[in-house]
């Protein structure tokens, strides 16, 4: 028999689904990375005698968090110097960001989400430029998470469309002054960027070195519609079925996005995708703020998943997903973080708390999601859009030995009520601080808030050396503050339908 180890918890939460219970004075028996077994904490204790063990009875444990749509950075936007504004131009404001080492930021970006009880997360990553460079990058952020312990579905994608707006770079390069030209075509491809077919090999390359990892699944991560030619979708849409992997892109963010869909396609863009074949339980969305009603029917009827990152959308003004109406239509529905969070700092416990609050309307007798539901988008959902809701997302006997304990003493403090739940007293208290040990497939990969593989604060030193040594990019801040007011005037000139909103949350009359 193999060593078992035991985590005990005041209490265990066991995932947020109505088939979830919750226990008190209880323990995990883990063993070959899995749950064996969960019980009350004596008998546990007494069949294992001498198994070590980890938590005490003031934590909590529970299923480890699912980060259903991630970009790992070491600094984020704001730290360097990048305000946040509506997506579009924030999109193309990135562009003067000074670069960064993949390996560091992949690593700094895993001690965060670890530190917020993340034990698997889907990191979206656009690369650009030469196929050299991108490979490079991708190898090192990926051996970066094969160090850091924490489970990634890798998504890489690049963008073969629309480098300056969408749907028309020709239209609005013609439009262009003279003196503003320049900057935009610097900003197209320049000869020697990567091809299709040098995109298809790197992935390959990674996959084939990844296939048999137990933590590291290479994903396709086209950046979204606008960007990517149908084509190339459906060529990408074939290989993911060849490797049995997934797509995550994003959808519908911007209410630009929204009307992209119908002024390029003559249709919403969801249907676009079904149409083109490329939707399935493998493919998944970020976002979908603005989707329709049909395009919602889309989602649940082919299976297609979609992370919801209400941080992000109030960052970025894209504005707030109707999640209710996502959750009623029985899509797959998981949660996010973006790498763009409401306080610029990884805490999958403050993005619950949000993505609760904004889609408890105003008004009695409308859907509201409870505490549960939410945690249960956090763990299974996001378990059902990796396609591992076998393993992941919930403790259960079989189940993956990932889990989270939370220490307790500021939670409770002074003083909570026997009667109070333990699951919503997590959900509605807890923060990133709190927890205090997370295990991944039974390994310790952070303890006493750390992670245990890597040393993190030197990691940041090396990561704070390199940025301080790369110089101000001003030839890219110059293209930037040269296009972006024309960005701007670009996409303030599309029509815009008066709004049929899912939830009102005020009223001008
Ligand atoms: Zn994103």
């Amino acid at each position: 028999m193999n060593e078992v180890t035991i985590a005990r918890g005041r209490w265990l939460v066991t995932g947020g689904g109505p088939d979830d219970p919750t226990f008190t004075n209880a323990a995990v028996a883990m063993a070959d990375g899995r749950v064996r077994e969960i019980g009350d904490w004596a008998e546990i204790r007494a069949r294992y005698p001498g198994a070590p063990t980890v938590g005490s009875d003031n934590q909590a444990i529970m299923p480890g968090l699912i980060d259903g749509h991630h970009h790992s950075h070491g600094v984020s936007g704001l730290q360097q110097g990048i305000e946040d504004q509506l997506l579009e131009p924030w999109i193309l404001s990135l562009r003067r960001a000074r670069p960064t080492d993949p390996y560091l930021d992949t690593l700094i970006s895993a001690a965060r989400l670890l530190r917020t009880g993340v034990t698997a997360v889907v990191d979206v990553h656009s690369g650009s430029g030469p196929a050299e460079g991108y490979d490079s990058a991708m190898g090192r952020a990926l051996s970066a998470y094969a160090e850091a312990g924490i489970r990634v579905a890798f998504a890489a994608g690049v963008r073969d469309q629309s480098y300056l707006v969408a749907g028309g770079d020709d239209a609005f390069l013609a439009g262009l002054p003279a003196d503003v030209r320049p900057f935009a075509e610097q900003e197209l491809p320049v000869p020697g960027a990567m091809t299709q077919d040098e995109y298809f090999a790197i992935i390959d390359r990674h996959w084939q070195t990844y296939r048999d990892h137990a933590r590291i699944d290479v994903w396709f991560g086209p950046p979204g519609p606008q960007w990517v030619s149908d084509g190339f979708w459906q060529r990408i849409a074939e290989q993911a079925e060849v490797y049995d992997t997934g797509i995550q892109t994003h959808v519908a963010e911007s209410v630009y996005e929204k009307l992209h869909g119908p002024r390029d396609y003559g249709k919403p863009t969801m249907l676009h995708l079904r149409d083109l074949g490329v939707l399935s339980p493998r493919f998944s969305i970020a976002h979908g703020v603005w989707l329709t009603e049909a395009e919602i029917a889309v989602l649940a009827e082919t299976g297609t998943a979609i992370s919801h990152n209400p941080s992000s959308n109030l960052r970025l003004r894209a504005g707030i997903a109707p999640l209710n109406a996502l959750l009623e239509s029985g899509a797959t529905v998981a949660l996010g973080m973006d790498g763009t969070t409401l306080d610029d700092e990884e805490d999958m416990f403050a993005e619950m708390r949000l993505a609760l609050r904004l889609n408890r309307t105003p008004r009695l007798g409308t859907p509201a999601p409870s505490p549960a539901r939410i945690l249960e988008m956090a763990t299974a959902g996001g378990a059902r859009l990796l396609r591992k809701d076998t393993e992941l997302g919930r403790l259960a006997p079989g189940y993956a030995a990932d889990l989270v304990l939370i220490d307790l003493e500021r939670v409770t403090w002074p003083w909570v009520a026997p009667e109070a739940d333990p699951r919503d007293l997590l959900l509605l208290r807890a923060k990133a601080g709190d927890v205090d040990t997370v295990l991944i497939g039974g390994e310790i990969v952070l303890k006493g808030g750390r992670p245990t593989r890597f040393d993190v604060a030197e990691v940041g030193r090396s990561l704070a050396d390199k940025l301080a040594k790369s110089p101000y990019p001003a030839e890219a801040a110059a293209r930037v503050a040269a296009l972006s007011p024309h960005v701007e005037a670009y996409y303030s000139a599309w029509e815009m339908p008066e709004p049929a909103p899912f939830v009102a949350y005020n009223s001008r009359r």
